[in-house]
């Protein structure tokens, strides 16, 4: 094949974390790359996902620390929220990102293609609003996911509830929240509207939030849900939503179990789904799984040779880092002959619940089942911030580890700072920590962090203690 004989090298689908990463480090090479996006440079994580969210999480902690810091002898007399205030800020910064991943983009020589595109066979796109077909030598899927919702037929009246899209965009506070969903989204939204004094009811279909997370985990969250004041309904589903105009409160939820709650917003964090709708992949011979999901090896390699997917659309884990490694590694193997694959073990993860959530390496329950005996060491107590403050919450760690070589295998933890001190964790365990690693660790006191050195005594299950 001559050279060029494709109108690029690259074409990237998707201008979000992954495809933005790849995109950049192809182009730096001196490769022929465009990308199309058909709603705003920066993706789900800086338009819609976790970076205007993270200042909901902040905006409604400002709140509780104004209020607790009379414990600490301070005394802020009347204070008041402004949601239009907060919301310009977060907008203009927001903005201000896009631009950045925007001229960062330009910068590395892409051609920026603002709008849809979707394949038309292996090599060739068309773009939607402009008509335009292109072909490139190796394309790149990384379109994300959207949530997903149930339809009207399932449940009727689901069209007068939001998600997480819409939440960035309320004029004004809610009166009252329903927020359906058992996962991250769905806890760290009932956390940040309750913060913010909004009567906040969470409805899951579980018996206890966070599937797929440490039990121990789940218990405190569930626990944390309640004394920040949110109704948690569970065992319940929305069974139909009815509006009735004029009213305070004008839409009513009835529930699976009977009941009935009444609110101005209904939020569905119900899940998402890979954005691969008529994206034209089987016209390109893309295969995708039941899910709508690219099926990818571990170099993130379609079954089409030339086609790649990295991020949300290949349903891997859903989580920024991991899409701007995969789009790296893609990049890297495929333009700078430096090949390299993702290892998608021991990712360290937060959930931005007030305490946050910080996990990285396995739950018990998987370490149980993929390494059999393991010691348990936990800890539970009220920090020392919290003894003046009247905060009630309090600190979980958990530390999991292997029996035979005394490897840790996972470390859970819920309190102030987790995520902060997950993310240092994970380097160890990526080193491959083993306890009595930790057990060497100086302490450094008074921290919070310390009892993850400090803990010496195995946990011992009650039935069998
Ligand atoms: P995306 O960032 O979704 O980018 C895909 C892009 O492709 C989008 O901009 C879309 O408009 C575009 N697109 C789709 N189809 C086409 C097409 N046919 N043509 C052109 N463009 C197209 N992750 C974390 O790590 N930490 C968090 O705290 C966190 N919080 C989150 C909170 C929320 C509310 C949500 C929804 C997600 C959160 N995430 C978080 C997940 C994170 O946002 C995603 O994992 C990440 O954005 C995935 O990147 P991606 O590149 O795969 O896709």
């Amino acid at each position: 094949m001559a050279e060029h004989a494709y109108d690029f090298d690259l074409f990237v689908i998707g201008g979000g974390s992954g495809g933005v990463r790849a995109a950049r480090l192809a182009a730096l090479t001196g490769a022929k790359v465009a990308i199309a996006e058909e709603y705003r440079m920066g993706g789900t994580c800086v338009i819609r996902g976790c970076v205007p969210k993270k200042f909901m999480v902040y905006a409604s902690a400002y709140g509780k620390d104004i209020r607790k810091a009379a414990g600490y002898g301070w005394s802020a007399g009347e204070v008041s929220y402004d949601h239009g205030t907060f919301a310009n800020a977060m907008h203009a910064e927001v903005d201000r990102l896009s631009g950045i991943y925007f001229r960062n983009l330009k910068n590395a020589g892409v051609e920026i293609l603002e709008e849809r595109a979707e394949f038309v066979d292996a090599h060739t796109l068309r773009l939607k609003t402009s008509g335009k077909e292109i072909t490139a030598e190796k394309i790149l899927i990384a379109v994300g996911g959207r949530p997903w919702m149930p339809s009207p037929d399932e449940i009727p009246g689901i069209e007068h509830a939001i998600t997480s899209n819409e939440i960035f965009h309320l004029e004004a506070l809610p009166k009252h929240i329903v927020i359906g969903g058992g996962g991250y989204i769905a806890v760290e939204f009932a956390h940040v509207f309750a913060g913010l004094g909004v009567p906040t009811c969470l409805v899951y279909r579980g018996e206890e939030v966070l599937r797929g997370f440490d039990a121990d985990i789940r218990t405190a969250v569930h626990e944390g849900l309640k004394e920040a004041g949110v109704r948690v309904i569970t065992g319940a589903v929305f069974d139909r939503i009815d509006k009735c105009e004029g009213e305070d409160l004008p839409l009513r939820i009835s529930l699976s179990n009977g009941g009935h709650i009444d609110a101005d917003v209904v939020m569905g964090a119900l899940g998402r789904r890979p954005n691969t709708d008529g994206l034209g992949c089987d016209a390109a011979g893309v295969a995708l799984d039941d899910n709508g999901a690219v099926v990818v090896d571990e170099w993130s390699k379609t079954n089409v040779d030339n086609i790649w997917a990295v991020g949300d659309v290949t349903d891997r884990v859903a989580l920024t880092p991991v899409a701007i490694r995969e789009g790296h590694a893609f990049a890297e193997t495929e333009f700078y002959r430096r090949p390299w694959h993702f290892d998608h073990a021991d990712i360290p993860t937060a959930v931005f619940t007030q305490p946050e959530v910080g996990t990285v390496g396995m739950t018990e329950a998987q370490a149980r089942k993929e390494h059999g005996a393991v010691d348990i060491y936990k800890t539970n107590f009220r920090p020392m911030k919290n003894m003046l403050n009247g905060d009630m919450s309090r600190v979980l760690m958990k530390i999991i580890v292997r029996q035979s070589d005394e490897r840790v295998l996972g470390v859970h933890m819920v309190g102030d700072d987790a995520a902060e001190i997950i993310q240092a964790i994970g380097i160890a365990i990526k080193m491959g920590v083993t306890k009595p690693d930790f057990d060497r660790t100086c302490a450094l006191h008074p921290s919070v962090a310390e009892e993850l050195v400090t803990m010496r005594t195995k946990w011992v299950p009650e039935e069998t203690g």
